[in-house]
């Protein structure tokens, strides 16, 4: 099959590998889609480590089932699913908590096994999500993205008719955006300082658009920083209204560090709550994707082969892009 390849930082090869095989408690997936995200760029870049290499990446695959292992009930070639990278052991303490996203054992696909930017791809049965034949599958690769962002909802709690604000316009902060005002949480403000990511948020949210300087002075019962910047943190966190509650959704440096006075948290009655990729949540993401497809689908606005690979990853860190996929 062809599959991607990363040897090393930022050495990337398109190349032959075998077929996979399913494991008994597995199948192979025809990969149809698998995105391309930020976390793929750290992971590329050698940001998650040196041991990850070399690895076949993309952890958002959807696809169509083309074998079964032989200890495999309820799936059959031919059905299309959606596949949860997530691989909790189940077995340490957090798993049995049902904290499995902060597994002692934790691994994923794409991220740690081989995952889904390639022809084909071995899973778990486990990790399937069937899609029904109705679903529309122009959407089918956010079931992964929106699994994340349903995960950071669910750690938010916001409540309907009440404000919002969201701090970064990439691909999370915009699907974020949506799912808080179909959730009838709102106005929704959406702030980012790159006018190309503003443009985009205009267009495929109906929240209000705003330049970090514009917002100074603006409160919010619910704020989301969702880009993984330090100042941005500063300010998602002066946004946040007496009471109110900070989402961090977005991936800083592990050595990035902010500024926050204790004396407010306490005055103020904060709440601060972050939130680590998928837990419970891909199985409502799934319904959430078909509900609002028609909101959704637009946000997959790049597709390439996966010769292409090099273009597709120069796009996304263009910022010009919501979602771009590999479709194998
Ligand atoms: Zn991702
Ligand atoms: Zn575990």
């Amino acid at each position: 099959m062809r599959a991607v390849l990363a040897t090393g930082p930022g050495e990337l090869t398109v190349t032959d590998l075998p077929d996979p095989a399913p494991a008994p408690d597995g199948v192979v997936i025809a990969v149809r889609a698998c995105g391309i995200c930020g976390t793929d760029l750290h992971l590329l870049g050698g940001d998650l480590g040196q041991d990850r290499f070399p690895l076949v990446p993309g952890h958002e695959p959807w696809g169509e089932i083309v074998a079964v292992g032989a200890d495999v009930r309820g799936h059959q070639a031919g059905d299309l699913v959606a596949v949860d990278p997530s691989l909790h052991c189940g077995a340490c303490d957090r798993c049995r908590r049902g904290q499995g996203n902060m597994c002692r054992e934790w691994a994923a696909i794409g991220a740690t096994t081989a995952g889904a930017w390639a022809e084909l791809t071995a899973v778990p049965a486990a990790n399937l999500h069937r899609l029904e034949p109705d679903f529309p599958l122009d959407a089918a690769p956010l079931a992964e993205p929106v699994a994340c962002a349903e995960r950071g909802l669910r750690r938010l709690a916001p409540q309907p008719d009440q404000p919002a604000v969201v701090f970064g316009a990439g691909t999370m902060g915009l699907i974020l955006a949506i799912l808080l005002d179909a959730r009838g949480v709102g106005p929704v403000t959406v702030v980012d300082v790159n006018p190309a990511r503003r443009q985009l948020a205009a267009r495929f949210t109906g929240a209000t658009v705003a330049a970090p300087a514009d917002v100074t002075g603006l409160r919010a019962p619910w704020v989301i920083e969702a880009t993984g910047n330090p100042a941005a943190f500063e300010q998602a966190l002066a946004c946040v209204d007496r009471a109110g509650s900070l989402l961090v959704f977005g991936v800083a440096s592990p050595d990035a560090r902010a500024a926050v006075s204790p004396h407010r948290i306490y005055a103020d009655e904060l709440t601060i709550v972050g939130s680590m990729a998928i837990l419970h949540s891909f199985p409502p993401a799934v319904d959430t994707v078909r509900r609002h497809a028609g909101r959704l689908a637009p946000l997959v606005t790049d597709r390439f082969p996966l010769d292409q690979v090099d273009a597709a990853l120069n796009l996304v860190r263009s910022g010009a892009t919501v979602k771009t996929v590999l479709t194998p």
